[in-house]
This record gives structure tokens, C-alpha cells and sequence, in this order.
């Protein structure tokens, strides 16, 4: 049986054990199976990486427990702007969109640019052109109000910071999300959405819709999605710099995901962590921060789910 996997989380934080009731955390666990356990039928019936992906960030999307979709965190003006890119190690092909408002799932909004558009990143009102183009429906501002997010955001909306939804206040809400898929045909996939960071404003965009920082995949190497602080992931090109330690140093997965994690980026300052699948099928979660969201399930049976550290 040739390998297979899938990979997801659902970002990296600071994740307080203490503050996580038992209620929301049995939330997080069963949420974050159902997005594994979508991803991975997908690969058990034959299908893509690509549609296995897709699955996953979907669902995960669909949850308000984490920071994409539905969950999206409050930006400056009061308003949710969504960032998604996916992208297949097969051809290097990829899509992504940036700056969107009432989009159900970015992420297929994402895949329609990778496959009906010769684009590969489209941003705001171009973005939202497309969509409309495409059929899209959108939802009304309420579909994504959240009450634990509009708090979060009233905190710090009259200030100039801006957040991760996963450091600062430990509220129990946290994360960006992401899935990466190795199917039986050899061919890697990765996918990433997010709503950014709370506050933000400007038009700031994160790593996760720029292919190479937040989000890279190469049948000649690897599939990788980040979470963290964009900045920081945008100027260590880390997604990328994961798949080149593989290809230009002869490094495993493992290595090549920590040496960055641990090393690279923390050098610059950026906290956050990844998670990866290579082309044999090994997987690497690793994370600088207190926690990360994460799961894992294998061809042969192996698989993990995990929040804080072990
Ligand atoms: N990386 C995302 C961003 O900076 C945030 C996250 O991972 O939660 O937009």
C-alpha cells in the first residue's frame, strides 16, 4: 500500500492549560477529528490531496472555535477580512486571496483561482469580483459575529496594537488554520486560512495567503502550513525555507521543520509553529509557543492529536 496522510491545525499560541475548561477543550479535540477524519476518508477512497485539504479547512472554517471562516477576528473597523491560500506540490500550482469579506469557505474560494482563473493571488475588491463572478453567496455580518471575538476586540480597538488571536488575552479562542495531505499517487498539498490578526487595519496581510511563507507544497519535497506571527513568518519565507533545507541540504522533514521553528525564526523573533507531510509520508508539527492546535493520522494506523505541549 503506497502511504498516505493528513495533517491539520488549528494555530499556535499561547495556549494556558489553566484557563481551558473541560467543556471547550472537549470542543477543540472533537472538532479537530472531524477535520482529520474528513481529510483522511478523502485519501482512504483514492481521492487528492488537494480535495483532502480542502475538506479539512472547511471544516474547520465552518467551526467558530477557530480564528478562519466563521471565527474570524474582529479588524480595526469592526469588520472580518479573510486571507487563504492552498496550493499542489504536483504541478507547483496555486491560489490564493487575500483582504475578503463574507466568503462562507476562503479556502475554496482559494482553489477557484488556483483552477478558473489564471491567477494566483487575488486581493479585496478584485477578489471579491472574482467570487461574484464565480456564483459565491455571501454571508451576512452576523454569520461571522462572535461574541469572545468582539470582546478580544474591544480591548485593544481603540489602541494601535494589533494581536494574534492566540497570544495576549488568554480568552480560549485561538487560530488560523491549516491542512497539509500526502495521497496515494505521491502527490502533495497544502492548505491555509486565517482572519488575520485582531485589529488589524490598513489592509495589513499575514503569511498564510503568500505562497512560500505561510503555505508551500512540492512533490519534489514537501507540504507546509504555518501559523504564528505573519510578520515574522513572511520575512523568514518559512514554508519555503522548510522545503529548501529538504532539497538543497539532503535534511529530513524533522529536521528541516525544527531547524526553522527553532532556529531560524525564532532568531528574528517570530513565535508560531507549523505542520508539514513529506512525500514518504513522515510528519512534523513542531511549535515555539506554548501550544498548537494540531492532528495527524497516517495510512498504517498512526495517528495524534495534540494542543499543548507533551
Ligand atoms: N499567521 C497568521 C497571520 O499572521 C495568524 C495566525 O497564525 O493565527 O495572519
Amino acid at each position: 500500500m503506497k502511504p498516505f496522510a493528513i495533517a491539520i491545525h488549528g494555530g499556535a499560541g499561547t495556549l494556558v492549560k489553566g484557563l481551558m475548561t473541560s467543556d471547550l477543550e472537549a470542543s477543540y479535540k472533537s472538532t479537530l477529528t472531524e477535520a482529520m477524519d474528513a481529510g483522511y476518508a478523502v485519501l482512504n477512497m483514492g481521492g487528492s490531496a488537494l480535495d483532502a485539504v480542502t475538506a479539512s479547512v472547511c471544516l474547520l472554517e465552518d467551526s467558530p472555535l477557530f480564528n478562519a471562516g466563521k471565527g474570524s477576528v474582529f479588524t480595526a473597523k469592526g469588520t472580518h477580512e479573510m486571507d487563504a491560500a492552498i496550493m499542489d506540490g504536483a504541478a507547483l500550482n496555486a491560489g490564493a486571496v487575500s483582504l475578503i469579506t463574507g466568503i462562507k469557505n476562503p479556502i475554496q474560494l482559494a482553489r477557484d483561482v488556483m483552477e478558473q482563473s489564471p491567477h494566483v493571488f487575488l486581493a479585496g475588491e478584485g477578489a471579491m469580483q472574482f467570487a461574484q463572478a464565480q456564483g459565491y453567496l455571501l454571508e451576512e455580518p452576523s454569520y461571522f459575529y462572535d461574541e469572545v471575538r468582539y470582546q478580544q476586540w474591544q480591548g485593544i480597538k481603540d489602541s494601535d496594537t494589533f494581536q494574534l488571536d492566540h497570544s495576549a488575552k488568554k480568552d480560549g479562542k485561538f487560530g488560523t488554520v491549516g491542512a497539509v495531505a500526502l495521497d496515494g499517487f505521491g502527490n502533495v498539498a497544502a492548505a491555509t486560512s486565517t482572519g488575520g490578526m485582531t485589529n488589524k487595519r490598513w489592509g495589513r496581510i499575514g503569511d498564510s495567503p503568500l505562497i512560500g511563507s505561510g503555505t508551500y507544497a512540492s512533490n519534489a519535497t514537501c507540504a507546509v502550513s504555518c501559523t504564528g506571527s505573519g510578520e515574522f513568518f513572511i520575512r523568514g519565507v518559512v514554508a519555503y525555507d522548510v522545503s529548501c533545507l529538504m532539497e538543497y541540504k539532503g535534511m529530513s522533514l524533522v529536521d528541516a521543520a525544527a531547524k526553522v521553528i527553532h532556529e531560524r525564526i525564532l532568531k528574528i523573533g517570530g513565535d508560531g509553529g507549523l505542520i508539514a507531510v513529506d512525500v514518504e509520508g513522515n510528519v512534523a508539527m513542531p511549535f515555539n509557543t506554548e501550544g498548537m492546535y494540531r492532528a495527524f493520522k497516517k495510512w498504517n494506523g498512526e495517528t495524534a492529536l495534540g494542543i499543548y505541549k507533551d
